[in-house]
């Protein structure tokens, strides 16, 4: 689960990480008020989503007067922010936080993930603060100290100081960045995050060590430890079919292809997708119903597959097992009946009770098209909407 920038800013100052003062805004009022209680004489407005490389889009800006704090908040809100992680259609900004401006020094790195290879929380730290990390470790991979902590002995001194060494930060400043690698440290732990990333970790013109931006990422199968983080969930977020996906317990992720799959199993569900793409095709979701679907799920994954105007066809590709091939038939007819079924559909039904749910979708009525193995079935749907097309 991800959350936005001033909530983890608050999650990490409770661990005593130093970060600017500021104040969060649902409206130009909120952000006029915020400003004037921060008190200037610099302050930075910056929009609320869940994707980085906002200074770029236009979504961070540094202001030196509360007139100005007001138009920035007034273009800001309810814009579009398109940057490189929110693919072409952007997000529309519906909060911002306003902060006191900091007189930045250095702009430097560093994150924190659970190094799958070595099973261990691992930092990553580099002097090329502000920039795209990835762009960093692809031209200039030497610029990047990666250092992980044994879980045993935990966090240690040294830690602290090789980062501090790394990021060639000496005197008071590397006292306060050892303790903040400490802080974060034990942050990361508490929370159960699986990210957390400070781009960029500054060094004020005073020597001082601040956070100036925070991402952090917590592990979805602990959340049930912490209510206090899932509150933080921001359904504008989320893309709206995910969601209606959750609330029927459906594993439902969007792409960027045109066929619509339905799938029962996780792993089907990915040989479903190779083999549409094998036949020069790409999928357009994700769709498992699980194991013990109802009509009412694959209804109301069927709906969920039609409402995407990327889907040119459907193909449908269970294997009964626990899940009875007859309960798909009747959930597609149930959904095509409320919704119509203005694409092609093609069926591939096998396991429990395979012909009778092949006999409920012949007598149907409905414009769908049998196949008989993974092979047949996406063959007929990439021809079908080349034939629609
Ligand atoms: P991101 O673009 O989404 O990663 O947003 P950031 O919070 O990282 O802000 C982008 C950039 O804005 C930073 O790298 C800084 O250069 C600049 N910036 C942010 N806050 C301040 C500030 O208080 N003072 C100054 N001078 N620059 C800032
Ligand atoms: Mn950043």
């Amino acid at each position: 689960m991800n959350i936005h920038e001033y909530q983890a800013k608050a999650v990490l100052k409770e661990f005593g990480v130093p970060v600017p003062r500021g104040i969060p805004a649902f409206s130009v009022d909120e952000a006029v008020k915020a400003a004037g209680q921060l008190g200037g004489p610099v302050w930075v407005v910056k929009a609320q989503i869940h994707a980085g490389g906002r200074g770029k889009g236009g979504g961070v800006k540094v202001v030196k007067s509360a007139d100005a704090v007001k138009a920035e908040a007034e273009r800001m809100l309810g814009m579009t922010l398109v940057t490189h992680q929110t693919g072409p259609h952007g997000r529309v900004v519906h909060r911002l936080y306003v902060e006191e401006g900091s007189a930045i020094a250095r702009e430097l790195y560093l994150s924190m993930l659970v190094d799958r290879a070595t099973s261990r929380v691992a930092f990553i730290v580099s002097t090329e603060g502000g920039m795209d990390i990835e762009e960093v470790a692809h031209k200039t991979p030497e610029k990047i100290l990666t250092l992980q902590v044994d879980p045993a002995t935990g966090i240690q001194p040294y830690h602290g100081r090789r980062i501090a060494q790394a990021l060639k930060v000496t005197g008071d400043t590397a006292k306060q960045l050892q303790k903040l690698v400490g802080d974060l440290y034990r942050a990361f732990l508490a929370k159960d995050m699986s990210l957390l990333e400070i781009n960029p970790l500054v060094i004020t013109d005073k020597g001082n060590v601040i956070c100036l931006d925070a991402k952090l990422n917590f592990d979805d199968n602990a959340l049930y430890r912490h209510p206090e983080i899932q509150e933080l969930n921001d359904p504008n977020e989320e893309d709206p079919a995910e969601l209606e996906a959750k609330k029927y317990d459906l594993n439902f992720i969007k792409l960027d292809g045109s066929i619509g799959c339905l799938v029962n199993g996780a792993g089907l569900a990915m040989a479903t997708m190779d083999i549409i793409k094998l036949y020069g095709e790409e999928p357009a979701n994700f769709l498992d119903v699980g194991g013990g679907a109802s009509k009412e799920k694959v209804t109301a994954a069927f709906k969920i597959l039609l409402k995407d105007k990327a889907v040119k066809g459907i193909l449908v590709n269970i294997f009964g097992g626990i899940m009875r091939c007859d309960i798909i038939a009747e959930g597609i007819i149930a959904a095509a009946k409320e919704t119509g079924l203005p694409v092609p559909l093609v069926a591939r039904l096998s396991g429990t009770n395979a012909d009778l749910g092949k006999k409920i979708l012949s007598e149907s009525g409905l414009n769908l098209i049998p196949a008989d193995d993974l092979a047949d079935a996406a063959e007929k749907i990439v021809k079908a909407i080349k034939k629609a097309a």
